[in-house]
């Protein structure tokens, strides 16, 4: 395949789409200009154009660091689907292969190399590149280099030497991690000289966000998965143990689940990782080591059972659905028991102080968030330093705006309650104490005889827990984990008992029972697809599947959703219709073209 000097005519010809999105075509421009730039997309955003579109226009090869060395395989494939020549290199390849590969970088016949950090950084790597022609390097979760960070990997610290060893050659540092702190690591770390910033909005419109308190935790997952079922997604749990009752239970219900946690056989994970990516509609119980750097387009849900240590980690975590824009939905379920056994994991943890302390912020935070009663995109973004003109009516609040309520006296009642009892009962003991519930415990503590007894009736569990919990969240009362979580008031709480200061609370939205009627779907039935073409959609989707398979490719590798869709839409009828289809280029319409508009026309003669 030819390659144009032109970069629209490149992103056309060999990707098959229309236009730049976004911050690309300046980002594209800056590594043409040979500036080093920084560029932070969030996930989806469409990052790997930014610096592939350079390497195919500037002559010699592109470097793409990437610490993902179990991912390359497929980075390369997609590549490959396109007609670009890409390779890697890293400690999986056998010697010969390794030889091969350096022998047609030197003959300029590789477009995009992709490399791990330890091994680029090796002096025999360096010196064999040395006699090769670089047009760009590409440094991709560059965040990697920050040690504050949640994804720190120590061979990223040396990748200053680039600069060195590679002297005029332009640099690109990438991440969707997107707070200042990061930022400001990344260039320093990387030696990165005057590079051009580019932030791009953070938000994703396509992912719906839903945060509920957990009520029937097993009952609230199922009402999530009925609406995505056939769909690909993830389901994250905090221990390993969870992670298998949870993927067997779904196992059982008759669902595509499989368990994912770095206490299982290396075979196994990348067994599960791969039909995860391979197959339509597969769901990944998984605990948080699962998931970076998967870029499978089409995941169309994340769950979180319990709660992530971070507003990053759960952006960064949610933003693994809808990568490729259409609807996706999240949920995470969160309760008293959460809060504190995470604020105790952070407690127990070998850090130091310092490191602690900012990870208790950060915990916070999002805990916080959880509770807010304002559009929670607005809020998250504004986390993340980005200002939104208007509420998003895609999040929980935005569709079914929740109560608040003057929880003042029933705040009062139980921090007082709290303090009778010597602050030394959890919150069972506390409840059953202020609803006048007559236990042995209250018995032999002689509680019935306390003035906060059986104070509380106004409320049932529910609504207690509820204001526990936020009472918790918020800090007025907090567990002490020396004492099986007895719960103590600390200095907020005085104002409150004193009357001098009122206190609003979220009403638990009511999640079981009853359920009230979805505003909108984003199920199956809403897949965006014109109506009368569900029949064409499935033999597309099959012919799909059938040239995965053929190729050994996942399927979202031959087209994404998006470009079966655009099928739908335009409905080609020749090789040259078909590339106006976005995502059809020209090494694509080669190989698959023929087969996807054998499909159309057959659905289009008329029927016997
Ligand atoms: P990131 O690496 O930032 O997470 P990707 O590079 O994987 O994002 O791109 C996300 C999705 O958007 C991919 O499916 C990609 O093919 C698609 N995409 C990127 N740029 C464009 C564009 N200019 N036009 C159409 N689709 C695009
Ligand atoms: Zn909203």
């Amino acid at each position: 395949m030819t390659i144009s000097a032109d970069p629209l005519e490149t992103l056309r010809s060999v990707y098959g789409y229309a236009a730049f999105r976004g911050l690309q075509e300046r980002v594209v421009e800056a590594a043409l200009a040979g500036k080093d730039s920084l560029v932070l997309m969030p996930t989806g955003g469409g990052k790997s154009i930014c610096y592939q579109i350079p390497m195919l226009v500037r002559p010699g090869a592109g470097l793409v660091v990437s610490p993902l060395i179990a991912l390359m395989q497929d980075q390369v494939t997609a590549l490959r689907e396109f007609g670009v020549r890409a390779e890697f290199l890293n400690s999986t390849l056998a010697f010969n292969r390794q030889r091969n590969i350096l022998r047609r970088l030197r003959g300029g016949e590789v477009d995009i190399l992709y490399v791990a950090p330890e091994r680029l950084l090796q002096e025999r790597t360096l010196a064999e590149l040395a006699a090769v022609s670089i047009s760009l390097i590409a440094i991709d979760e560059a965040h990697c280099v920050s040690q504050w960070g949640h994804d720190f990997r120590v061979d990223y610290l040396a990748l200053d030497r680039l600069a060195r060893a590679f002297p005029g050659v332009p640099r690109m540092a990438l991440t969707a991690t997107a707070d200042l702190r990061t930022r400001t690591e990344i260039v320093a770390r990387l030696a990165l000289v005057e590079p051009v910033r580019f932030v791009a909005s953070f938000d994703r419109p396509n992912v719906r966000y839903r945060v509920a308190p957990k009520a029937d935790t097993r009952r609230q997952l199922d009402t999530f998965l009925a609406d995505h079922s056939g769909e690909a997604g993830i389901v994250y749990c905090l221990t390993r143990r969870k992670v298998e009752a949870v993927a067997e239970r779904l196992q059982d219900a008759g669902y595509d689940a499989l368990p994912y946690h770095a206490g299982l056989p290396a075979s196994v994970r990348t067994a599960n990782q791969d039909r995860f990516l391979r197959e339509d509609g597969t769901i990944v119980v998984a605990t948080i080591a699962f998931g970076m750097g998967i870029d499978k387009p089409d995941v169309r849900f994340v769950v979180h059972l319990d709660l992530p240590k971070s507003m990053e980690g759960y952006y960064q975590e949610t933003g693994r659905a809808g990568r490729d824009g259409a609807p996706a939905e999240t949920l995470m379920l969160y309760g008293l028991q959460d809060v504190v056994q995470v604020r105790q994991m952070v407690d127990d943890s070998e850090a130091d102080e310092a490191r602690k302390r900012i990870e208790r912020a950060k915990l916070d935070t999002l805990l916080g968030w959880c509770e807010i009663t304002r559009c929670r995109r607005r809020a998250l973004l504004d986390y993340f330093g980005e200002e939104m003109a208007e509420d998003c009516g895609n999040c929980d609040v935005c569709l079914t705006p929740p109560d608040t309520w003057d929880a003042t006296v029933a705040a009062q009642k139980l921090l007082s309650c709290a303090f009778r009892t010597g602050q030394r009962f959890g919150a069972m003991h506390l409840l059953d104490v202020l609803m006048g519930k007559s236990t042995d415990k209250v018995a032999q503590h002689r509680h019935d005889r306390l003035p906060t007894w059986g104070i509380g009736k106004e409320l049932d569990t529910r609504g207690w827990r509820s204001v526990l919990r936020q009472l918790v969240v918020q800090g007025y009362l907090e567990a002490d984990p020396e004492r099986f979580n007895a719960l103590r008031l600390t200095d907020r709480a005085r104002p409150l008992l004193r009357g001098e200061q009122t206190l609003v609370l979220r009403r638990d939205p009511v999640a079981t029972g009853k359920r009230k009627r979805r505003p909108e779907r984003t199920g199956p039935a809403d897949r965006n697809i014109p109506p009368g073409s569900e029949d064409l959609w499935d033999e597309l989707r099959a012919c799909r599947r059938r040239l995965a398979k053929e190729a050994g490719v996942p399927p979202y590798v031959v087209f994404h959703d998006s470009t079966l869709r655009d099928m739908l839409h335009k409905r080609p009828a020749t090789p040259s219709d078909m590339l106006e289809v976005s995502g059809v280029g020209q090494t694509k319409l080669e190989r698959y073209g023929n087969a996807f508009l054998a499909v159309l026309n057959a659905s289009r003669s008329p029927g016997p």
